[in-house]
This record gives structure tokens, sequence and C-alpha cells, in this order.
């Protein structure tokens, strides 16, 4: 059985609650060798947590979402108190969000700021980028990066958006909507598996065939068969090398 990760899911979400620890026995039992589940708040920062304190294979971020940064006040010292929690590996996802209407400086300093945290825990960023590619990587280049990097989630631009990313060292992840049809898949040919991992982004963007559904975890083969398939490779390679890269930025404790 080749195993996956699926780096990025938000098992904290109602969404989930009915069923959450079916969901995850599902993934585990098809395969995952791991879950990284993402803090898009305070409470959901802490929810997160305390999965990954219950699952051995479960690993949880924190962060105040670009798109949430109206509804509650960022406090950097909470904020870097869980980021030193043993199960978190990554801080974000952060970034900026034009597409909602949050507001874009308050966006930027709560970028920055957990930035800030990510270094000073040397922990990786998880980048959420919507219509910001340009203003992301003008802020990323005037700070100093964390040495592990991060990645940027649920990339979905051409080639030269990703050149500029891996330049500065960061990995590139696809998720289910890469299954939609070519304009998600542009950059998939000429990244190099080295540089790429796969997540769900569940409850969001279930691929074909589940397109329109909840997604979950488990859903993560449908985007790692879809880049074997644009790269023609084996699904295997795929999984293997995912997975490598995956434990690598992160830092997992697994084999
Ligand atoms: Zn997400």
């Amino acid at each position: 059985m080749s195993y996956l990760i699926d780096s990025h899911s938000h098992l904290d979400f109602e969404d989930f609650d009915k069923d959450r620890d079916s969901v995850i026995q599902r993934a585990f039992d098809s395969g995952l060798k791991a879950i990284i589940t993402i803090g898009t708040n305070l409470e959901s920062s802490k929810k997160s947590i305390a999965l990954a304190e219950k699952y051995e294979n479960i690993f949880a971020t924190v962060s105040l979402h670009p798109i949430d940064v109206d509804k509650e006040e960022f406090i950097g010292l909470t904020f870097l108190d869980l980021a030193h929690h043993p199960k978190v590996v990554a801080i974000g996802e952060t970034g900026l969000d034009y597409y909602h209407s949050s507001d874009k400086e308050k966006q930027k300093q709560v970028f920055q700021k957990l930035v800030q945290i990510a270094i000073e825990v040397e922990k990786p960023i998880i980048i959420h980028s919507r219509d910001a590619d340009e203003d992301i990587l003008f802020l990323l280049k005037e700070m100093a990066l964390p040495k592990s990097r991060g990645v940027i989630h649920c990339f979905g631009r051409d080639y030269e958006m990703a050149k500029k990313f891996l330049d500065l060292g960061f990995l590139i992840s696809y998720t289910g909507n890469i299954t939609y049809g070519s304009e998600r898949q542009k950059s998939i040919t000429e990244v190099p598996l080295e540089k790429i991992i796969v997540e769900t982004d569940c409850p969001f963007l279930a691929p074909v065939p589940f397109r329109g559904q909840r997604n979950e975890p488990s859903c993560v083969k449908y985007v790692a068969e879809k880049i074997a398939e644009i790269k023609k490779i084996d699904f295997s390679a795929v999984a293997e090398q995912t997975t490598k890269n995956c434990i690598k930025l992160f830092n997992l404790p697994i084999i």
C-alpha cells in the first residue's frame, strides 16, 4: 500500500462534528500516514492541538487566518505559547486574502507577526494566498524567513509564479481543485516532485469524483493520482516522494 499524508485539513470544523472519529479512522484505514490539521483562529488552533494530542499521527498548526483578522484580535503571546506545543508542526495558514473583504493592512500585520513567531519557534509557515501573490512575495522578501521555510498551499497559478516561491525555498502544495480542469494544473508538469506536497483542504474542495460533497483526508489520494497522471509517472512515486517531502518539511516524528 502506498502511504500518503494529508498536509492540510480542517478537522476541527463543525462539518465533522457528527462523525469526526470515523472520518479520521477512515483516513488511516485508507493508508494515510499522517494528517496535519490547520488552525484558523484561536479557538480552532486550540481544537487542532486537542486533536493532535488525541491521535498519535495527527499534527496541528496554529494561526489567525487572513479572512478572520476582523473577527478577533490577534494576541501574539498566546499564539507564541501555542506554537511551542510539541505537536504543533507549523505556523499557518497565514498570508493575504484579497478576495474576501477583511482589512488588508490588518492582514499584513498579522501575517508579519505570525512569520516572526515561526522564526522564533523554528517551525515552517503555511501560506494562504488569494489574489495576493505579489504582495505576499514582497513581504516574504522583506522578512528574515524561518530556516525551515514552508509551503504555499492550494496552489493553482502558473509555473512562473510557482518558481518565485520555489526560489524563496518554499514547497508547493496541490489540492482537490486540480481535478476540476486544466486551469489549476498549469504548473504541475514543471514543478519538481521533490518540491510538491499534497493536501485536501477538507471539508472544502472535494476532488472529482466527489466534487461538491464534503471532502475528507482519505480523498487526498485523488490529488496524488491527478499529479501522477499529469506528470506521467506512477502513483506510488508521487505518494512516496510527497510523503517524504512532508515529513522533512514539518519534521514529523514518523518513519
Ligand atoms: Zn485551509
